[in-house]
């Protein structure tokens, strides 16, 4: 039996597949290569294919025995999803169907999705929980709540089993160094930070201080991207024991401002560079945290990597010598 991971080839499937496959599974990467990196899979099978495309994911269904689907594959940028929905709505929501499809002509009924706190909108408080309103407010937390919605009709209706993982800032790459963080056009802030430390940005600029928080800047919750694939494969395991679905926030319960962001990467490379303060980017929450109870109590989840300083020293470790 194998697990599809859809989008494998990107920052946090790629991640997931290694773990997976350290873990004695068999694993089959399914990405169109658009945003991912061949050179990201490393583990188990390749099998290049867009989900627009039925007829190749139905290839893929009849060459191997998927016994559940991790779905990764999405666009994710939030400013271009207020420009251009449709290509939100059309990737995120109606590809997503075409997978749901094709698992229910061949019996694969658990299924692992990356959803985002995005989809919570602007929170009445932090840290967030699993039962808060979900109000996003652009169209890719919109399009991520929507496959919650069509997870549990579909898993009412058809008796699909799901996990659905509400991930806030995924961060930091693989300790050992063989996968990492590298997007094409990169607007994150700790890889963006760090490239303002390499000398390939001449600053970096911080969206908004006049937050109300403590430093005026915004705060988010940085999850290590190998807590995370821990994080899915504990989900994984719930669904193979069937234990039913449910939906998990995965952060850290620990708000840390981006001037904090800042202060941290200056410690770890050693290097001073220019900070630059601009105004708030649209659509900016100012405290984005999440409880990790949940998680923690149902999944067993233990994060390991939860210090910034951690995190960002294993992006940097990465960064220097990226192989992609
Ligand atoms: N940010 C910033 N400068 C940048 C990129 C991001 O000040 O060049 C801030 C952004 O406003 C947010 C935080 O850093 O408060 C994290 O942004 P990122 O895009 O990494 O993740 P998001 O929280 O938007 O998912």
């Amino acid at each position: 039996m194998a697990i599809l991971i859809c989008g494998g080839a990107g920052y946090i499937g790629s991640h997931v597949n290694k773990l997976l496959s350290r873990n004695g599974y068999e694993t089959v990467v399914f990405d169109n290569l658009v945003y991912g990196h061949r050179e990201a899979v490393r583990w188990g099978s390749f099998e290049q294919g867009d989900l627009r495309n039925i007829a190749e994911l139905e290839n893929v269904f009849r060459k191997y025995r998927i016994d559940a689907v991790l779905h990764f594959a999405a666009y994710a940028y939030v400013g271009e999803s207020v420009t251009d929905p449709e290509k939100y709505y059309f990737n995120n929501v109606s590809n997503t169907l075409n997978l749901l499809r094709v698992m229910r002509e061949h019996d694969c009924d658990k299924f692992i999705f990356s959803s985002t706190c995005a989809t919570y909108g602007e929170p009445e408080r932090v840290p967030i929980t699993e039962d808060m309103p979900q109000r996003p407010v652009n169209p890719y937390g919109a399009s991520k709540l929507m496959v919650e919605r069509i997870l549990r009709d579909y898993g009412a209706a058809y008796g699909l089993q799901f996990v659905v993982l509400r991930y806030f800032n995924a961060a930091g790459a693989d300790p050992d160094g063989e996968v990492g963080e590298s997007h094409t056009p990169e607007t994150h802030l700790i890889p963006l930070v760090l490239d303002a430390a390499n000398g390939k940005r001449e600053d970096i600029r911080v969206f908004g201080c006049d937050y109300d928080t403590p430093d005026g800047s915004c705060i988010r919750d940085y999850i290590h991207v190998y807590d995370l694939a821990t994080a899915h494969m504990l989900a994984l395991r719930r669904l193979e024991k069937g234990l039913g679905s449910d939906c998990f926030n995965l952060g850290n319960a620990r708000g840390v401002s981006v001037l904090e962001v800042i202060d941290s990467a200056k410690r770890i490379t050693g290097r001073d560079f220019k900070v630059t303060m601009v105004g708030r980017r649209p659509g900016d929450p100012a405290k984005l945290v999440g409880s990790c109870e949940k998680a923690r109590g149902v999944l067993g989840w233990n994060p390991v990597y939860e210090d910034i300083d951690t995190i960002v020293s294993h992006a940097w470790q990465w960064h220097q010598n990226a192989r992609y």
